[in-house]
């Protein structure tokens, strides 16, 4: 089976179409949420997931921008972004991710959990071994899928012998992608990275494959109509540093 996990799209309708795109073949669509905010296309995200996703998991701008946590915890321009999405929402597409779950989510293939932030707290960002230790030990399954730091890569765990996973691309601009192993008994947490609002200064969307026959990961970046995406959040108003950033992926 293949799975396609992503994250963390952000009302990004280029970059999620140029992944849905790059990733066929797929078995099954994993969404380990932030749908909205930042982006200015919200309820295009909402519809493809809507119709493509076996499982969504919501995030913190999801339940902000539906109205079940407030924006007080925000920066000004994610609040602004969050209100902008709140208003533009058609309300069948409001009510639908006010139902959207919060993680843990386990899919239907055995031996893996979604998550946004962490397995044991949807809001925490996982950074660093330090922060991604305690999940690694009480995870219920050998794989966790998560996001909510926008940076593609994990954290891996056999005993003693345990590292962080960093994709080595050769590219700036290209489609590309790079293969780990999955071997058997270690512990992994594996952030697909960012489809619409990269942080780990690569601007090309990010998305993972994950196959349970081959036992493999596989990190993809692909390259998206940028300009496309930059004129959505101008011409909606948004605040100018949100189009600005996805250059830079940061
Ligand atoms: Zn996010």
């Amino acid at each position: 089976m293949r799975a396609l996990i992503l994250s963390d799209i952000h009302g990004n309708l280029e970059a999620l179409t140029a992944v849905l795109a790059a990733a066929e073949p797929y078995d099954a669509l994993w969404n380990l949420g932030d749908m909205v905010g930042y982006g200015g296309s919200p309820n295009e995200v909402i519809d493809l997931m809507r119709a493509k996703a076996q499982i969504n998991v919501r995030g913190n701008h999801d339940r902000v921008g539906a109205g079940l946590s407030s924006a007080l915890g925000f920066n000004p321009v994610a609040r602004a972004a969050a209100m902008w999405t709140k208003d533009e929402l058609t309300p069948e597409n409001l009510a639908w991710l006010r139902a959207v779950p919060q993680g843990p989510v386990w899919p239907e293939e055995p031996g893996v959990t979604c998550v946004h932030g962490s397995p044991l707290n949807e809001d925490q960002y996982i950074l660093s071994m330090r922060d991604a230790w305690a999940p690694l030990q009480q995870m219920t399954t050998a794989i966790t899928f998560f996001g909510h730091t926008h940076l593609q890569g994990g954290f891996s765990q056999k005993e003693h012998d345990w590292h962080e996973i960093k994709p080595q691309y050769r590219t700036k601009n290209e489609a590309e992608s790079w293969t780990m192993a999955i071997p058997e008994g270690t512990r992994h947490l594996i952030n697909p990275g960012a489809v619409g609002q990269p942080r780990d200064c690569d601007w090309r969307a990010a998305f993972v494959i994950y196959d349970s026959e081959a036992k493999e990961i596989i990190y993809h970046r692909v390259p998206y109509d940028l300009a496309g995406a930059q004129g959505r959040i101008l011409m909606a108003g948004l605040p100018e540093r949100l189009a600005a950033r996805l250059r830079e992926g940061r």
